[in-house]
This record gives structure tokens, sequence and C-alpha cells, in this order.
């Protein structure tokens, strides 16, 4: 898929004031500083566009874009903060979870996880989440370009090896990294296929 548009259209914290479910949307979620943000303007082409969602007041919501004028592509916020209360984290919980749970044009979920790092209680959990309600994810793994392709790989049979006790089946996944700008592809023609099977009345009929 060639991206050739790529615009910030709001922030939100209400779920009923997201905008109309009618088109494909797929979100992104991760660690703070897991390489959300390099790897949502590496996909667009666009080096400053994630930066909309780290804007004052904008770190907290759910950030929508619009690629190509067909499909939407949303920056959560990121989780397992160290510095934010637990207030806010309960709040980041809640929205969420309710944003997952109830946005029915939400065809997949990118959980992005930082390629260098051992499993991380807090990306194990989140995807167990994903599966006690029957979302549909895939694995991001970020950063690659920071070490050899033998260690990245490593890691990733390290972070199979933990799923596989608790899951029959290992979601896609995808080896990225913002800086050279590999997975790319990859992502992109696995957006437009599931595009292409994506059906308006579905949507329109609820
Ligand atoms: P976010 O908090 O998840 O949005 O993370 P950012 O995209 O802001 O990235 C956090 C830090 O990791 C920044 O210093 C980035 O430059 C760096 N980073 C992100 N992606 C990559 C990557 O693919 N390769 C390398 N080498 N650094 C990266």
């Amino acid at each position: 898929m060639v991206i050739k548009t790529a615009e910030f259209i709001e922030s939100n914290t209400e779920i009923a004031k997201l905008p109309l479910a009618t088109l494909p949307e797929y979100a992104f979620i991760g660690r703070s500083n897991v390489g959300k943000s390099s790897l949502i303007n590496m996909l667009t082409n666009k080096s400053k566009l994630a930066k909309i969602s780290q804007t004052p007041g904008k770190t907290q919501c759910i950030n929508h874009f619009i690629i190509n004028g067909n499909w939407y592509l949303v920056d959560l916020p990121g989780y397992g903060f160290a510095k934010t209360s637990k207030t806010n984290q309960h709040k980041w919980q809640l929205m969420i979870r309710h944003y997952l749970t109830k946005r029915e044009n939400l065809q997949c979920v990118f959980v992005l996880i930082d390629s260098r790092l051992e499993p991380q209680r807090i990306d194990l959990d989140f995807i167990n989440w994903l599966g006690e309600v029957g979302l549909s994810f895939v694995l991001v793994f970020t950063k690659a370009d920071k070490q050899s392709k033998s260690r990245t790989q490593a890691q990733i049979d390290l972070f199979i090896k933990k799923m596989e006790e608790t899951w029959d089946e290992i979601p896609p996944l995808f080896i990225t990294s913002a800086q050279e700008g590999f997975g790319k592809e990859e992502i992109l023609s696995f957006i437009n296929g599931v595009n292409d099977g994506y059906v308006v009345s579905d949507i329109v009929e609820k």
C-alpha cells in the first residue's frame, strides 16, 4: 500500500465522541517509549505526524488519524509509565478497555514490544487480556536496528515461548525499525489485506 495522505482528525477521552465507526480502524499501543510515535511516522511517511499525539493534553487521549481517506490509524496512550499516578493508570485502563471492547470498526490491535527487552509482565498481561475479550491483535517488535538480527530473533523466541505458556496460537508478528525503515511494507500490506475484506454494511446495520 502506498500512503498518499495521512491526517490528524481529533483527540478524544470520551468514547461517545469518537469519529463515526464507518472506516476500518487499527489501534497502536505499547509501553511508553517503545517507539510507537516513531513507528507511526515511519508507516505514514510523515516525520511529525505522531508528534501531535505527544503535545500537552493529548498524551492521555485516543488520537485518530485518517490514512488515504479510507482507514483510521489510532494512536493510543502508552502504558506502564512509572511517573503516572495510580489514579491516572486506573483512568487509562478504563478508557482504553472501554474503547477496545466497544469500537465496532476496530480490525486489529498492533501491540508494540521493544525487541531489546526480556518479555515484560505488563505486555504479557495486556496481551492476555486481549485474548480474554477476543480481540484480534498482532505483535510489532520495535527498534530492531539496535542489535544484531540473531539477538532480535532470540528475544522474539523468548517472548513466544512465554506466550506459549497460555496461548495455543501465536499471532502474526512484525520486526521493525523506524530508524532504518524496515517492517513497513509488511505492516502496510497486512492492513491492506484486512481493508480489502472489510464490509461497510456490517457496521452500518449495527
Ligand atoms: P513512544 O513513547 O512509544 O512514542 O516512543 P518514541 O517513538 O518517542 O521513541 C522513543 C525513543 O526511542 C526515541 O528516542 C526514539 O528516537 C527511539 N526509537 C524509536 N524507534 C526507534 C528505532 O526503530 N530505532 C532506534 N534506534 N531508535 C528508535
